[in-house]
């Protein structure tokens, strides 16, 4: 499929966690798709969304609710399935005719785990964008840094709440559309 580089696919994603080690009974799963378009040409940040996501082989501990605001009840009301976040990533963020970008590799391990183990198919093309090395490269830092620590650097305030998709994917955009500039 030919690629669209008109607009970049920010993602960043939510997983359940433990402040230890994952529980011997569990998997880590993607709770949250925070996930926005960004305007190569304007800098302009579009379609920004938390998408839920209902864990299949894990439960949401204390812990994660602490650290991510996200808990059982939002999970109850808002959540669907992995299948179907996979599906709305296709259908309306075209993710496989476009690059799309994250703060690290993380996203994109966790992506490639989960997918191959609950047998779906990835659902983004080749061309990813990893704004945490670029940034670091950009800056000739020769360390990476935080995406909170970026923002500092950029004098960018950080919007909404960290360690929210939703808004850390708007909050990535930012920084690459400074790094683009
Ligand atoms: P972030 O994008 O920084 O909000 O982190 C993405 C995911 O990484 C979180 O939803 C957690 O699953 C995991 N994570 C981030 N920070 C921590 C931490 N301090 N302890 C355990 N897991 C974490
Ligand atoms: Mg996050």
């Amino acid at each position: 499929m030919a690629k669209k580089l008109d607009k970049i696919i920010v993602v960043d994603i939510e997983a359940t966690c433990w402040e230890a080690k994952t529980p011997e009974n569990m998997e880590s799963d993607i709770i949250e798709i925070g996930v926005c378009l960004l305007d190569v040409h304007t800098g302009e940040i579009s379609d920004n969304r938390g998408i839920i996501v209902k864990p299949e082989r894990s439960t949401i501990s204390d812990f994660c609710t602490e650290l991510t605001t996200i808990d059982s009840a939002l999970i109850e009301k808002e959540g669907i399935s992995f299948a179907d976040a996979l599906k709305t990533l296709k259908k309306e963020y075209l993710s496989q005719s476009r690059a799309w970008a994250s703060f690290g590799a993380y996203d994109l391990k966790q992506f490639q785990r989960q997918c191959t183990a609950l047998g779906k198919g990835y659902p983004f093309g080749p061309s990813h964008i990893n704004v945490k090395t670029l940034f670091a490269l950009k800056n000739k830092l020769g360390h990476e840094v935080g995406m909170a620590g970026a923002l500092t650097k950029l004098n960018i305030p950080l919007e909404g709440t960290h360690h929210r998709g939703i808004d850390d994917a708007k909050n990535i955009a930012k920084i690459l559309y400074r790094l683009l500039a």
